[in-house]
């Protein structure tokens, strides 16, 4: 994560905020009774917050490599 650019401290903060959300409804859904509702539902939550969170890494990966070309130097793509 580069600390002076604006897009990567965005997409960082998603990825936190989804990884939050992933794992506190994962955590509810190992407090909830199995079979019940609210365990389904719950099922169902965790699985679209993993979803996010998948996506959000992804593009913080698409970032970094099409904005910080490999090398760590302060090359940038602005094609
Ligand atoms: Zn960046």
């Amino acid at each position: 994560m580069r600390q002076d650019c604006p897009e990567c401290q965005r997409l960082w903060r998603e990825y936190a905020s989804a990884t939050t959300t992933h794992v506190g409804l994962e955590s509810r859904l190992r407090q909830s009774e199995q079979g019940s509702a609210s365990f389904e539902a719950l099922t169902r939550d965790v699985s679209a917050a993993a979803r996010v969170r998948e996506t959000a890494r992804q593009s913080i990966h698409e970032h970094e490599s099409a904005a910080h070309a490999a090398g760590g130097d302060t090359a940038k793509f602005d094609g």
